[in-house]
């Protein structure tokens, strides 16, 4: 029996298998998809807040500023790209002055640091191509940029690292409580375990309905983005908000980790997993960016996508013990990402109300990984030396190359799809999307895992590339 069985490996389920992995104990991750990250965690607007959106006295309050420190952490210990940018919450009249005036209370409620409000002479100096109607902003130096599929991916790796068992392929399907514990369901088999975390994101609801009634359910809502090339990435320096409404924090426009800029979201109700773009999405994320940065460049457009959020009945997260060693982690909603490690936090306390955690000496809290665009020419000439590899750019727009590729593919949670690969080594990511180099990596996943192209994905279970033979050719 496993002492600890974690459904769901987003940011919350990684962050908690991650703090697990820590303690002397038997652990397990079922996650429904081919991979982690696969859920909301992919697409988001990768904002780690400040925290002073929440209102006081709420666990999104506590939990934000808490998270906020310890993802910068995070990211520092594990080279996860990070940048603590800031940012910048624009008033355009008088109800949007009183609203950051709101904010910058809450925000001091909340004990978040270094918050200003700002003049329009201030603001205008720090970002040049904002809207000259703007009137005060709310300037707060704790907010940052991630890339949060690196940063769940580092997390999970780490847990695994340290003995985490992890299924793919995994959705929980049934639950039974059974002598000293419960046992979990799946089409790759069953699990028994004394504690259950349900961390399924947007499912976390219907997750916990298998066995209990669920305090709350979710409203899947959607946000789409544009992602404009990295041409665009210096249009502005800060995250710069509108002032939120009721439909969550409005339409961002802001520089990503990799130097892009990024713009959106809207938001609209949805089906759960409809991730799919829309005309009218799209129109309104462009009509409302224009507000705040009027000169940006849609034609650089180079991707567009989606994210679903765990909007639900719940007024704040749901942190609870649903029942005697099943814990429900749900309607994670924004600022989910950066709340993550401080709700793995409240989890583990609520874990050991089960489990006696015992902190293991031979935990190894550290992750190497070569990036070869980020060193000098001189330790470029010696990668190059060691491992020629590292000498074949596979991935032209972001300089990736072979040798990463090949390194991802043998660590200890290796990618089996062409986006796995991207989303650890950046490999496609770049201006052409992985128009260039999609073919060679799928080549190189087929080669270096023994895999048939055939079987080689582009993304989740079902998204196949090859479906037959041209020509008289052999694959
Ligand atoms: C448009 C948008 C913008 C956002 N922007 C920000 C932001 O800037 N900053 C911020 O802090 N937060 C932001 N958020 C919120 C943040 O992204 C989420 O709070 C966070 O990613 C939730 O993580 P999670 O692990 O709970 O969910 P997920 O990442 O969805 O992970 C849940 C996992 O559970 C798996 N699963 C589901 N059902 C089962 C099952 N039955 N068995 C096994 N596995 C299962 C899924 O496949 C998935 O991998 C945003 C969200 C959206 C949608």
């Amino acid at each position: 029996m496993y002492d600890v069985a974690v459904i769901g490996c987003g940011i919350i389920g990684a962050n908690v298998a991650n703090l697990l992995s820590r303690c002397d104990l038997r652990l397990v991750v079922l996650e429904k998809e081919n991979d982690v990250s696969m859920g909301t965690t992919r697409a988001n607007s990768a904002i780690i807040h400040a925290g002073y959106d929440p209102e006081p006295g709420t666990d999104m309050a506590r939990l934000n500023v808490r998270g906020n420190e310890l993802t910068r952490k995070q990211c520092e210990a594990y080279h996860v790209s990070y940048k603590q940018i800031g940012s910048l919450v624009l008033a355009f009249d008088e109800a949007d002055e009183k609203t950051v005036e709101k904010l910058y209370a809450n925000g001091c409620a909340n004990g978040v640091p270094g918050l200003k409000i700002l003049s329009r002479e201030e603001v205008l100096k720090m970002e040049p191509n904002l809207s000259p109607e703007v009137r005060t902003a709310l300037y707060a130096p704790s907010a940052g940029i991630v890339a949060p599929w690196e940063l769940c991916f580092a997390l999970a790796e780490a847990a695994v690292k340290n003995g985490c068992e992890m299924r793919f392929n995994s959705p929980v399907e049934k639950i039974e409580v059974i002598e000293g514990g419960y046992r979990l369901t799946t089409p790759t088999g069953s699990v028994d375990a004394k504690v259950v975390v349900n961390a399924a994101g947007v499912e976390a609801d219907q997750v916990t309905g298998l066995v209990a009634a669920p305090s709350f359910t979710t409203q899947p809502n959607k946000g789409e983005y544009y992602l404009l090339d990295k041409s665009q990435g210096e249009t502005v320096h800060h995250v710069i908000f509108q002032c939120p409404n009721k439909d969550g924090k409005g339409v961002l426009v802001s520089p990503t980790v990799h130097g892009n800029l990024i713009v959106g979201p809207n938001a609209s109700p949805c089906e759960r997993g409809d991730t799919a773009t829309t005309p009218e999405g799209m129109a309104f994320v462009r009509k409302m960016a224009v507000k705040s940065v009027p000169g940006v460049s849609f034609r650089d457009n180079i991707r567009n996508f989606a994210g679903v959020r765990a909007n639900s009945t719940a007024s704040d997260f749901v942190i609870e013990e649903t029942k005697p060693g099943f814990i429900t982690l749900g309607a994670i909603k924004s600022p989910g990402l950066s709340s993550a490690p401080a709700i793995a936090e409240d989890a583990l306390k609520l874990i050991g109300r089960t489990l006696v955690l015992k902190e293991k000496p031979e935990y190894v809290d550290s992750r190497e990984v070569t990036v070869f665009r980020h060193l000098t020419p001189e330790q470029k000439a010696e990668a190059v030396r060691k491992n020629p590899l590292y000498g074949r750019v596979i991935c032209r727009c972001e300089t990736v190359t072979e040798g990463e590729i090949v390194d991802a593919l043998h660590g200890v949670l290796p990618p089996h799809t062409i986006d796995g690969v991207k989303r650890r080594c950046n490999a496609g990511m770049g201006r052409c999307q992985g128009g260039f180099c999609g073919p060679r990596v799928h080549e190189i996943i087929a080669r270096e895992l023994g895999m048939d192209p055939k079987d080689v994905l582009k993304d989740k279970a079902g998204s196949v590339i090859i479906i037959g033979e041209t020509k008289g050719g052999t694959l």
